[in-house]
């Protein structure tokens, strides 16, 4: 690895890069790839696909939840012919502009032990956009991908979750169950159209209007519902 490569980033450090598809590598890191979907990146791949949120599920992911924690698990497929995502074209990524948050930041990943900072996960001799010239404040790539309302997205997610939970923690399935409506809106929605329901968690008509027509209302509806579901049957602190 170069020294670029195994510097710990923070937002202010640079790094060189610019990915293009006159570049050799152009697509390839589209192939073969492990990419695990956050709730708000179903739901930007989906809309952009015209699809509910079951029918993508069922279509172009596999999940399940995690071993111990039970926290959902939902990872992108990738055609078992050619191992490509099914999204890439010979121009790129046909849904890019609602692609998910791991292709958004590739090649750079959160570190995985210094809260806060970035390291890039690709080499130099895969990924050639790294031996480009163009220099960016890791802040400035960042910001330049549409980073932001996905990791605004990413935390709201997270705070669901008990205060209190450590993450990793042993936790019952019903969690699992819990939290992947929020993946899952098709399901949340259904239960929204109960007006018992909307009754006894106290949604009025006009939030259950706006989520019938805004997919980013509903997910924030179906976070709210997990919050609140999570602090009464797993009450930790
Ligand atoms: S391997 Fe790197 S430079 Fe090549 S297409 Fe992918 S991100 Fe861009
Ligand atoms: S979603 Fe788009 S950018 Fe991500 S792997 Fe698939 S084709 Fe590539």
């Amino acid at each position: 690895m170069s020294e670029q490569e195994e510097r710990i980033l923070t937002a202010e450090d640079t790094l060189n890069f610019d990915c293009h598809e006159n570049l050799p590598c152009f697509t390839h890191c589209c192939r073969d790839v492990n990419i695990y979907l956050t709730p708000y990146d179903v739901l930007r791949m989906r809309t952009a696909l015209g699809m509910g949120s079951s029918e993508f599920l069922n279509q172009y992911t596999r999940s399940f939840l995690a071993k111990v924690t039970h926290i959902p698990v939902v990872q992108l497929l990738m055609n078992p012919d050619t191992l490509y995502c099914y999204f890439v074209t010979d121009s790129g990524c046909k849904i890019y502009n609602d692609r998910p948050w791991a292709c958004r930041m590739y090649p750079l990943d959160l570190h995985p032990h210094k809260s806060g900072c970035y390291r890039i996960i690709a080499g130099a001799e895969k990924c050639f956009g790294l031996k480009e010239n163009k220099t960016w404040t890791v802040g400035e790539w960042l910001a330049s991908q549409g980073v932001g309302p996905y990791d605004e997205m990413e935390r709201l997610y997270q705070s669901v979750l008990p205060a209190g939970f450590k993450p990793g923690s042993p936790m019952d399935a019903g969690l699992g169950k819990l939290l992947f409506l929020a993946y899952d809106t098709d399901i949340f929605l259904e239960m929204l159209k109960d007006s018992k329901f909307r009754r006894l968690h106290g949604i009025d008509e006009k939030e259950f209007e706006i989520a019938c027509r805004d997919a980013e209302a509903l997910l924030r509806l179906a976070f709210d519902y997990i919050r609140e579901q999570l602090r009464e049957l797993y009450p930790l602190t």
